[in-house]
């Protein structure tokens, strides 16, 4: 029974494309576009809103299914006059609507045209001679926080969705990292980790550092990831705090030291080159006197020269510290070992404390580089950090480039290297060692 106009709405897809109800992309049509938007580029910029229909099961009860579906009919029909032009809306559930913005990532701008749908849904609905008031909820998921998947990001949309029906409905959330292990109790969670490092369910991937005058690869940084079986892949925004508190940190820590050195051994055997590998420390492993041995050790048993191995430490954890562990990083570093000093102006103190914690680079945190090309603040503060380096003669890295204008910036200031999604994202060891083996020699 889909009027005409309403297949010529979609686009004239296919009949199987359509929703047959409600003219509206199919669900598996949806997702074919969803997964298709996905891997048209490298760090896909685009949100996926997920609309729920508020108690619409107790309307069916009361009303029946043929009011309900009349109602369904008119909330697509409404959906897609507030959507955006090139937005893709599709029906992915009974009761559930998807709008793919396939060019909008700012939040600002998805917030406001989730409240224009959410306003234009509120309007009550006529269905023969009487008036309805069907509220709905809705879950935004802006790319690229929502994972790497078709499923990741549906599953991310869907939590924010749940998030906003939970507290109360008629609104919207956005998804955040967190929201996926929000389900869990502090507790549970610490247990969860526990598990998930007996189950060896983290992995590392590595990000590239690279010369900014050549686009070369000349480090990366390992970065963790839990693959957990029924979440998902799991950022560390959503379990690493709870994780660095933890008493399971000091042997993932170990791990992770074992894991990267391992990375960077295959790479020094197969590449003249190699990429030094970086690793963040949890404050946990510091207090452990172990350390120096332990990297040592490490180091030895995998016959790893030190100057492939970097350890990169935040400012705040570094305060913390006392003599005994600023000893031992300081041994490390004699032996060859990068240190830097990560986040770094983000913290307290910064300039004296180079003085009594030597390092050999500074990291400029992301949060002064996102907007370095227009805040004169930040554009002041990222030029002093590259100073207080050339002063030092030591070594500065920026975190977080995104775009070329981002790029002339730090070269243009004196600052030659860099991390950031201009230049890849963190990715497994193996892309990154096929990224390795095409770069010129
Ligand atoms: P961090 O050490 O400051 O790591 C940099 C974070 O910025 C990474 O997020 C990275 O993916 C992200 N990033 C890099 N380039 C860009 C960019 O151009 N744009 C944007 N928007 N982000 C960019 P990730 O992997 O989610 O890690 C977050 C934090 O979790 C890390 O911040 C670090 O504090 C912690 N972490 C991650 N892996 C480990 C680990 O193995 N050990 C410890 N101790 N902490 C870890
Ligand atoms: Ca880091
Ligand atoms: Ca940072």
């Amino acid at each position: 029974m889909v009027a005409k106009s309403e297949a010529q709405a979609t686009g004239a897809l296919p009949p199987a494309d359509v929703d047959p109800l409600t003219g509206v992309v199919a669900r598996q049509s949806f997702l074919n576009r969803l997964e298709t938007r996905l891997h048209s580029e490298a760090t896909p910029r685009f949100s996926l809103l997920l609309v729920g229909i508020d108690d619409f099961r107790a309307f069916n009860d009361m009303h029946g299914h043929m009011e309900g579906d009349a109602i369904l009919l008119q909330v697509a029909r409404r959906l897609r006059d507030a959507a955006p032009r090139d937005a893709v809306v599709g029906r992915v559930g009974g009761d559930e609507f998807a709008v793919l913005l396939t060019s909008i990532s700012d939040p600002t701008l998805v917030r406001h045209v989730s409240a224009a749908i959410l306003s234009m849904l509120s309007a009550p609905h006529e269905l023969n001679g009487r008036r309805h008031h069907v509220l709905a909820s809705l879950g935004a998921c802006v790319m690229p926080t929502g994972g790497d998947t078709t499923s990741d990001v549906l599953a991310a949309a869907s939590l924010a969705l749940a998030r906003a029906k939970h507290d109360g409905g008629r609104t919207i959330r956005f998804f955040k990292p967190q929201m996926r292990t929000d389900v869990m109790t502090r507790l549970s969670l610490v247990q969860a980790l526990r598990e998930a490092y007996a189950q060896r369910q983290f992995e590392l991937l590595y990000q590239p550092q690279v010369d900014l005058r050549d686009g070369r690869v000349l480090g990366a940084e390992a970065l963790m990831r839990w693959r957990h079986p029924t979440l998902g892949l799991l950022a560390p925004a959503a379990f690493i705090d709870a994780l660095a508190a933890s008493s399971v940190a000091a042997d993932v820590g170990m791990w992770l030291l074992h894991t990267a050195c391992a990375q960077a051994r295959a790479w020094s055997l197969t590449f003249p080159d190699a990429p030094r590998v970086a690793i963040n420390l949890f404050a946990a492993q510091l207090s452990e006197s172990r350390l120096l041995t332990e990297v040592r050790h490490v180091l030895r048993a995998l016959e790893l020269p030190p100057d492939r191995l970097e350890i990169e430490i935040t400012e705040t954890i570094a305060l913390q510290q006392g003599d005994e562990v600023s000893g031992q990083l300081q041994a490390l570093r004699r032996d060859g070992v990068t240190l830097t000093c990560d986040d770094f102006g983000t913290g307290y103190a910064s300039l004296s404390f180079l003085k009594s914690f030597p390092v050999d680079r500074l990291k400029i945190d992301q949060s002064f580089i996102r907007n370095v090309t227009q805040d004169s603040v930040d554009a002041a503060i990222v030029r002093s950090v590259i100073n207080v380096g050339q002063s030092l003669r030591i070594g500065v890295v920026a975190e977080g480039v995104e775009n070329a204008a981002q790029r002339e910036f730090l070269l243009a200031n004196g600052c030659v290297e860099a991390q950031g999604y201009l230049y890849g994202r963190p990715m497994s060891a193996d892309l990154l060692t096929e990224h390795l083996r095409h770069q010129p020699r």
